[in-house]
């Protein structure tokens, strides 16, 4: 990857200033249907005038009849980095030269670098939530029990990324267990992973010897907030509730779990995290994670 790629142009670049729209501003930007509500665009701008990077990032409304018009034009424009939302993770990578190896196992792509008109796609969602782990809750996961509810594609890339952790087991709950066996065979060969029905006795022992329980369902988001995806009676002290969800900041799990005695982790750093190893390979330069934040957080407190 060009690291220089994106970085000032001819104007004034000094950090936390932004460089002016000039002839050397780069393009990024995310597509999805719908994408209106993105908050990525803040976010990414965000970091471009806190670095000085001399970069743009907008938000395209792309239907999926238009997907390969989009990369067409992100080809001939010179767009040098496109970060890709719901619907369209999977079918993004009919159109893309390379499949990073992370983004091939996890099957979906969330974010492409363009390198002079070769299109790469790379999945920075998984490897985003473990370093907001990481970061804001447990440092060290090594040797500890996890379990994930949920088998959708979020929690595809977060046991893709978690089991590069070393933990010393994985047990997965879903709704639907077919889809929890499919995704814990899925990785089998990288941690001691297993399915199990959720909501029964084991769902409930697992929960209880858990470390961690991770919420990646969409159970207690906005606006069904009273929603919890197991209950928070079944964790033990001082393990760690998790929940992907930012919107309530603090979800009735995280809430009811706390006052429990756990410790509790957002959804807000996985947003974060995957936006600034995103920026990192696009522009070769340090995310500025903090100001990212904060410019989400303006924004979750405007709603806007
Ligand atoms: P997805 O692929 O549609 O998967 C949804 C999962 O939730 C499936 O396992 C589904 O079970 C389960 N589920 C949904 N409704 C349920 C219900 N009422 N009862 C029990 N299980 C239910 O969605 P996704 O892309 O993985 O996203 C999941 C959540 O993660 C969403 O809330 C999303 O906002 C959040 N997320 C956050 C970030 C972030 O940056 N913080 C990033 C990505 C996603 P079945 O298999 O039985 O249908």
């Amino acid at each position: 990857m060009n690291a220089n790629a994106g970085q000032t142009g001819g104007g004034a670049a000094v950090p936390g200033s932004g460089v002016p729209v000039d002839s050397h501003t780069t393009l990024f930007g995310v597509i999805g249907d719908p994408v209106r509500h993105s908050k990525s665009p803040l976010m990414m701008n965000r970091a471009f005038r806190e670095t000085g990077v001399n970069g743009v990032y907008a938000a395209f409304h792309v239907g999926a009849e238009r997907l390969g018009d989009f990369f067409a034009g992100v080809r001939a424009m010179g767009i040098r980095g496109v970060n890709v939302t719901i619907p369209h993770k999977l079918d993004v990578m009919r159109h893309l030269d390379n499949i990073d190896e992370g983004a091939r196992a996890i099957g979906a792509v969330n974010t492409v670098v363009n390198e002079n008109g070769v299109l790469t796609g790379y999945n920075t969602d998984g490897i985003g939530y473990v370093r907001s782990l990481k970061e804001e809750a447990e440092p060290d996961l090594a040797g500890k029990h996890i379990v994930i509810v949920g088998a959708g594609g979020a929690a595809r890339g977060i046991v893709y990324a978690l089991t590069g952790e070393r933990p010393e087991t994985v047990t997965i709950l879903n709704r639907t267990p077919e889809r929890a066996e499919e995704l814990a065979a899925a990785f089998s060969t990288r941690a001691d992973i297993k399915a199990c029905a959720a909501g029964g006795e084991s769902a409930k022992k697992a929960c209880n010897r858990a470390d961690i329980v991770i919420n990646t369902t969409s159970i207690g988001m906005y606006p069904n907030v009273s929603g919890v995806p197991v209950d928070p009676g079944w964790l033990s002290e001082g393990a760690i509730a998790s929940d992907l969800i930012y919107n309530p900041l603090q979800t009735a799990f995280l809430q009811e779990a706390e006052r429990r005695g756990c410790r509790t982790h957002g959804g807000l750093g996985m947003f974060i995290y995957q936006g600034a190893y995103a920026f990192e390979y696009w522009t070769g330069v340090a995310a500025p994670a903090a100001s990212m934040r904060s410019a989400v957080l303006e924004a979750l407190q405007r709603q806007d």
